[in-house]
């Protein structure tokens, strides 16, 4: 069977559709997935144990069998734990076959095929009687379907059901009772991630002031939450507002009902601020008594207790659809609305009991603007980047005459702005296809009041004709360059194929800017993120380790193992080796026709791990101007990173390492063969320890 798949070409700034073997999503998925992640999870497997421990005692003290449904059971892991404890029998349900197949090695390696029963279906499939998946409903309902967000991956529809039709009444349930958590904040930072903010350029003639647009001021925003490594946001970065309340609370032993519907909590703020922001993280009680608790909670809250790093929980960033001011002591409503996958929330200062009803709709907001739906949290963050767009000023200050006629090349970029501003003689901004992109762009022109003074192009970069610049060659050509379908740090290369395409229209003596970007490595031990990449090999006592043979498998199928992109602002580590540019790419030419490719090594200059390399690329905008989307510098002799936050960089692990975590005989150097291939825009890799 063959499927299609999505993919970015970097060498058009497309999407494309390539027709894959069925293999390729699957391998794809259990290769990027987060079981290893969640197999680490020493935190949440130790309680897990115990509240299914607890669960199975209660069972029996009543003197019944202990029957086990456990919903979506990866790797097993929780069934295996039932039966451990004592459960007479478990059905092991999962809907994704690689990992129902799995299960099933793990089940009979760990000698439990006679007590555990996979089924590979969804649960909304499984059936119950005598020639039904299930001989009888079970009385221990056991599931790990949660999300970041809790609900985000269908755990109350799967709740709903399983109670309906697959578990007894008054079963006993592992978690027995999600509660979810709240506290306002007021974040500069944050905000910066759902807003533009206006940008001051000084000109010639006086300061300017570019502003959003007003449907981008007003605009709600979308429902989708915005996951974050909260542990890893300084407490200078926001200003708490309120006390940390519970939103809602979901008892897993009782019928779940999954319909939308909405819960209100009455704040009173500790502090009068801007109200911007809603924080949310959730716990989860396994037992009824509410002793084996495995909590979200971010660093303030739980100072004293050392908490579990993982990646596949982390906490919640909701932005009110409009900052609200509030003052201290005097209350307001905050209502979470949830529909089945998804909450949302809302802020009023509290009025009377009745008003506040009729005014709180639960439909959940529609972008107005399109920013939210094109652009990501990075996106608003970069874009709201002083530093960065005084970098972009300086050098476009630099370059640009009176008589320069500019094309940009860059999703939603205010560089037209900018250059018009700097006394450019005409802008023009080249857009591709991208139909959200170009209404933004056509918003911000308006509202700036430069309709006639920046020309939207509607063209594709090969497409472009001397008419569309109206018979003017190109004396200065643009980009961040930023573009939406980037996925790697080499993916913004597109601006070099765009140029190649318009090369014909570029005046002799034309300015690039950037003028040329490079590829930058170093070899990084980090301090958390290698467990999403690392064999677990004995968790909790039961051997998982065809779980890791089948993510490697997955990592080689076709021998293209890749490199991923990371956020690593969120997650903390040293450097091994001095950072070293490796791949140079002159924007001032053309793309070339052969491959570019780089062979050398990195000595490591500190003691550590070598998990893996850390790529990003670095801009020269000008003479002495240039803005890296990678590290921005070492912090301490320990080699601590601190890396660009408004960017993903590349990540590359080192499989030999994550294999041989113990490895004494640590290596002085780590060798690298790097290629770009110019005729599908991607980058391969090989690294030798
Ligand atoms: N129980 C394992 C794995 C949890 S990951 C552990 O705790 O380590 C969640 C798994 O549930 C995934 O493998 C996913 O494919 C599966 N899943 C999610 N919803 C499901 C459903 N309704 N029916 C069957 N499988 C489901």
């Amino acid at each position: 069977m063959k499927t299609f798949c999505g993919r970015a070409n970097p060498t058009t700034g497309a999407i494309e559709w390539f027709e894959e073997d069925e293999n390729y999503d699957y391998h794809q998925e259990i290769a990027r997935s987060r079981y290893a992640d969640m197999l680490h999870d020493k935190d949440r497997n130790m309680k897990y144990y115990q509240g299914i421990h607890a669960a199975v005692s209660r069972v029996k003290e009543r003197g019944e069998k202990a029957i086990v449904l456990d919903i979506g059971t990866g790797t097993g892991l929780l069934s295996m734990m039932a039966a451990s404890a004592g459960a007479d029998f478990c059905y092991a349900v999962e809907v994704f076959k690689p990992m129902a197949d799995a299960a099933v090695k793990i089940v009979e390696k760990n000698g439990f095929h006679d007590k555990i029963k996979v089924i590979n279906k969804h649960s909304t499939e499984v059936t119950v009687g005598p020639a039904g998946d299930m001989q009888c409903r079970a009385n221990i309902l056991v599931t790990e379907l949660f999300d970041t967000e809790l609900i985000g991956e269908g755990a109350l529809p799967t709740y709903e059901h399983a109670h309906r039709y697959l578990v007894e009444e008054g079963c006993e349930a592992v978690p027995h009772r999600a509660t979810v958590y709240v506290q306002l904040v007021e974040s500069r930072r944050m905000w910066s991630w759902n807003k533009l903010f206006p940008v001051h350029v000084e000109a010639e003639d006086g300061e300017k002031i570019i502003v959003s647009p007003s449907e981008m001021e007003n605009c709600p925003g979308v429902p989708s939450v915005c996951d974050i490594q909260l542990n890893q946001l300084p407490s200078s970065d926001f200003t708490i507002l309120s006390d940390v309340v519970t939103m809602f609370s979901v008892d897993f032993s009782k019928p779940v009902r999954s319909a939308s519907t909405s819960y209100r909590v009455q704040l009173e703020p500790v502090k009068p601020g801007k109200a911007q922001i809603v924080l949310s993280w959730w716990d989860i009680d396994m037992d009824p008594s509410g002793r084996i608790k495995c909590t979200m909670a971010p660093y303030w809250v739980n100072p004293t207790s050392a908490s579990q790093w993982r990646d596949h929980w982390m906490q919640c960033v909701y932005f009110l659809p409009k900052e609200e001011p509030v003052l201290q002591g005097q209350q307001v409503t905050l209502t979470a609305c949830r529909d089945e996958y998804s909450l949302w929330y809302k802020l009023q200062r509290a009025r009377r009991e009745e008003e506040n009803k009729a005014d709180v709709g639960v439909e959940s907001p529609v972008c107005r603007c399109q920013a939210h739906l094109l652009w990501n949290r990075a996106r608003f963050g970069q874009l709201n980047d002083q530093h960065r767009t005084r970098q972009y000023l300086k050098a476009l200050m630099e370059v640009l005459k009176t008589d320069s006629v500019c094309l940009c090349v860059s999703d939603g970029s205010l560089l037209p702005v900018l250059a018009h501003y700097l006394g450019a003689k005409q802008v023009h901004l080249e857009k591709r296809r991208l139909r959200g992109d170009l209404i933004n762009a056509y918003k911000y022109v308006k509202a700036n009041n430069l309709e006639d003074k920046i020309k939207i192009i509607e063209a594709h970069p090969e497409s472009l004709t001397s008419a569309h610049l109206e018979d003017q060659k190109i004396s200065v050509l643009v980009g961040e360059p930023f573009f939406t379908t980037s996925l790697l740090p080499w993916h913004n290369l597109y601006f070099w194929y765009a140029r190649t395409a318009v090369s014909s229209h570029l005046s002799s003596n034309v300015t690039v800017l950037p003028q040329s970007a490079s590829l930058h490595m170093v070899i990084v031990e980090f301090q958390d993120l290698w467990r999403i990449r690392s064999p677990c090999g004995i968790c909790e006592g039961f051997d998982v380790q065809t779980m890791d043979d089948m993510i490697k498998n997955s990592l080689n199928f076709r021998e293209s193992k890749e490199a991923e992109p990371h956020p690593l602002w969120e997650y903390p580590c040293k450097s091994l080796s001095d950072p070293q540019g490796i791949l140079t790419f002159d924007f001032t030419k053309p793309v070339p026709q052969y491959c570019l490719s780089t062979e050398g090594s990195l000595n490591l200059v500190r003691k550590g791990t070598s998990h893996g390399a850390v790529l990003w690329m670095e801009y020269h905008l000008a003479a002495d101007i240039s803005v890296s989307t990678g590290l921005m510098k070492i912090s301490s002799e320990k080699g601590t990173c601190d890396w660009n936050p408004h960017c993903k960089q590349a990540v590359y692990f080192f499989s030999s390492v994550m294999e041989l975590e113990t490895l004494s005989d640590l290596p002085s150097a780590v060798k690298y063969a790097i290629k770009f291939d110019t005729k599908t825009g991607e980058i391969a890799m090989d690294f030798k320890l």
